[in-house]
């Protein structure tokens, strides 16, 4: 279970999430959609802490860490959440100087502690998984944009989290590349990965998310499942921002 309860987070005085709260149950997928500037990659970092919300509760599977302005959460906490949430970003964010296999084995080994060996087995297993079993040589520089974002979802993958968290995975990528990513994600889904993904790509939100958020000006507007709120939108505000996607 994934929860956000009434998080609030401003940076330089300028709140820009107003008390966010969203709940993800276990295999469910979660599309976070809104205008640029509305708030949803600030909202995927509170939940794998990349930022510390500023009052508010998230729980991310056994564990659950209040906020309150002021204090810090013990690093510990934080160590514990960041370990069970997983992050793929819009520009993959790939280290450039080693293979797609260190790239997937790499955390393994130094945050898990994994033997190279068991680590190197478990990430040939995650590239063959995103359809890259012959690219484990490969350097980041010679792998097109949707093969390197499958490499970030494995990397992702490899601690086993219990969410896996996505900042805009297809918005770098011209549509050929972004399908395998959809695809990889659509196959993830199936197999009940927890998810919360932040996209302008409306296909990626209505093959893959059963539920949807339309967050603007950092609070929810609305929310349900994708179809509905695809189809009939309920709030004006919704109704304006989906035009414009289309
Ligand atoms: P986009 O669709 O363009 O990616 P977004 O919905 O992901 O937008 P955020 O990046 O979360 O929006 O930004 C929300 C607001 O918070 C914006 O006004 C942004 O300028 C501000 N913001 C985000 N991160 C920081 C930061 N580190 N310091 C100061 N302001 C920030
Ligand atoms: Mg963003």
């Amino acid at each position: 279970m994934i929860a956000l309860q009434d998080i609030h987070k401003s940076f330089a005085g300028q709140e820009v999430l107003h008390g966010v709260s969203v709940q993800i149950a276990p295999g469910q997928v979660t599309a976070l959609i809104g205008p640029s500037g509305s708030g949803k990659s600030t909202l995927l970092r509170c939940v794998n802490l990349l930022e510390i919300p500023d009052s508010g509760t998230l729980t991310v599977g056994s564990e659950t860490l209040r906020f309150a302005p002021g204090t810090r959460p013990a690093h510990e906490a934080v160590q514990r959440i960041r370990l069970q949430t997983g992050m793929v970003f819009q520009n993959f964010q790939l280290f450039a100087h080693q293979s797609a296999l260190h790239n997937v084995m790499e955390g393994l080994v130094t945050v898990k502690r994994w033997s190279r060996e068991r680590a190197r087995e478990r990430a040939r297993a995650l590239l063959a998984k995103v359809g890259l079993a012959d690219k484990a040589d490969a350097w980041p520089a010679n792998l097109s944009g949707g093969q390197q974002q499958r490499v970030a979802i494995a990397r992702a993958l490899a601690p086993e989290p219990a969410v896996l968290l996505c900042d805009e995975p297809t918005s770098a990528l011209d549509p050929g590349l972004a399908a395998e990513v959809v695809a990889v994600l659509s196959d993830l889904a199936r197999e009940g990965m927890t998810m919360l993904m932040a996209t302008h790509d409306l296909r990626l939100a209505a093959q893959v998310a059963s539920h949807t958020v339309f967050l603007e000006g950092g609070a929810i507007v609305e929310s349900g499942l994708s179809q509905d709120l695809f189809q009939h939108p309920q709030d004006p505000r919704t109704q304006r921002f989906l035009i414009t996607l289309q």
